[in-house]
């Protein structure tokens, strides 16, 4: 992603993103990002993954995509939980009814729909993949839609 689309330049800070390993569960969450909107729309974030003790069908690596998707939405709108109004509308066909009745959870399809695309980029990483329920066509038309949302950034 980094190298077809520029990711760490068009979506993150100069500064440092922070990823935090802690070697225990989180009471809440298997993983969670903390991200902070600089004065020049700039994001940058801080990524913790603890020992993932809910979601046994996950993979760190999905989780650190996931948190990911997260920081490029932060990025395009500011917002942590609700999605672009493009996501919203390229998303209702694979999940009827996002653009209106399920708007509060399209924060989150849109981290999935995020790490989905990224491993349809890495066929090296399918055994990492937790999206095994989805077909190959639809995450490699959501790794094409999240391309063209980044390249839609300013350098
Ligand atoms: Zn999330």
């Amino acid at each position: 992603m980094d190298k077809d689309c520029n990711f760490s330049r068009k979506v993150l800070a100069p500064e440092p993103m922070l990823v935090f390993l802690p070697d225990c569960g989180h009471r809440t969450y298997d993983a969670f990002c903390i991200p902070y909107l600089l004065d020049n729309d700039a994001v940058t974030c801080d990524i913790f993954l603890p020992r993932i003790l809910r979601d046994k069908s996950s993979t760190p690596e999905s989780m650190f995509l996931h948190e990911l998707g997260h920081v490029l939405n932060v990025r395009l709108t500011g917002d942590l939980t609700l999605a672009s109004p493009a996501f919203l509308e390229f998303g209702e066909s694979f999940f009827p009814g996002l653009s209106d009745r399920h708007r509060s959870v399209s924060g989150e399809l849109f981290a999935h729909c995020f790490a989905m695309g990224v491993f349809s980029r890495h066929p090296e990483l399918r055994g990492l993949d937790p999206f095994t329920m989805v077909t190959a066509e639809d995450k490699q038309a959501f790794g094409q839609f999240m391309e063209a949302l980044i390249r839609t950034l300013p350098e």
